[in-house]
């Protein structure tokens, strides 16, 4: 799921200064789930800058904000509600701020801070597990990430400042390449975790990256 986070009112207050009428979007799929753009947070959106003097012309929580198709649908069905409204604030991850703004020939403002690809272990409590690097080795090191888990991204550790298993870079979380020896232990597959793996080959990750079906 993307993890995102609401930005202050402060910052809010001031990307909408320019504008007076505002069409207000969130999403029902992860921002729904952060609890930062679902039915909730757009309510409560409405009511802010209702009480900052804006007027909100429209709401909607769009399912996937991330699909321009359903953009284009939804937003069309919003009408008038977006014909008078001077720009759209986004409650959704940057990908679907980025989408909608080319569904759209609104302004489009961020409402939301993008932080990253994470698992849910519950409501408010999210871990991150994936940079999308393009170049998975989930299947060498246990299923445990080390170019998001370990502090230095290293993909052969641990580094020399480990320290009874936790990782020496300012905090107190367990060492992922402690992590990634334990797990390769209980599977059996010590011999995967002296395997030396070469500098990353970059230009994988030359953005920005596509994936067209043929
Ligand atoms: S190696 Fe890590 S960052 Fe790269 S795709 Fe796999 S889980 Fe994501
Ligand atoms: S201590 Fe472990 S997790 Fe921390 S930077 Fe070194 S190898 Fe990475």
């Amino acid at each position: 799921m993307i993890i995102t986070k609401a930005k202050s009112d402060e910052e809010i207050k001031e990307v909408i200064q320019p504008f007076k009428k505002l069409v207000v979007v969130g999403c029902g799929t992860c921002a729904t789930l952060c609890q930062t753009g679902g039915d909730e947070q757009v309510k409560a959106m409405v009511q802010k800058l209702t009480d900052w003097g804006k007027e909100v012309t429209g709401s909607i929580v769009i399912e996937n904000p991330c699909d321009l198709r359903i953009d284009k649908r939804d937003l069309k069905r919003l009408g008038d509600a977006m014909a008078n409204a001077d720009a759209i604030i986004v409650m959704s991850c940057g990908v679907g701020v980025q989408t909608i703004s080319q569904a759209s020939d609104k302004i489009t403002l961020a409402a939301l801070d993008t932080v990253f690809i994470g698992e849910v272990e519950r409501i408010g409590q999210f871990y991150e597990m994936c940079r999308a690097c393009g170049d998975c080795i989930l299947n060498e090191t246990g299923g445990i990430c080390p170019i998001t888990r370990c502090a230095k991204h290293l993909l052969n550790g641990p580094c020399g400042g480990m320290n009874k298993e936790k990782c020496e870079v300012g905090t107190d979380k367990d060492c992922a390449w402690v992590l990634i020896w334990k797990r390769l232990k209980e599977q059996g597959r010590e011999e995967l975790f002296t395997k030396f793996r070469e500098p990353r080959d970059y230009s994988i990750k030359a953005g920005p990256a596509e994936i067209i079906w043929k």
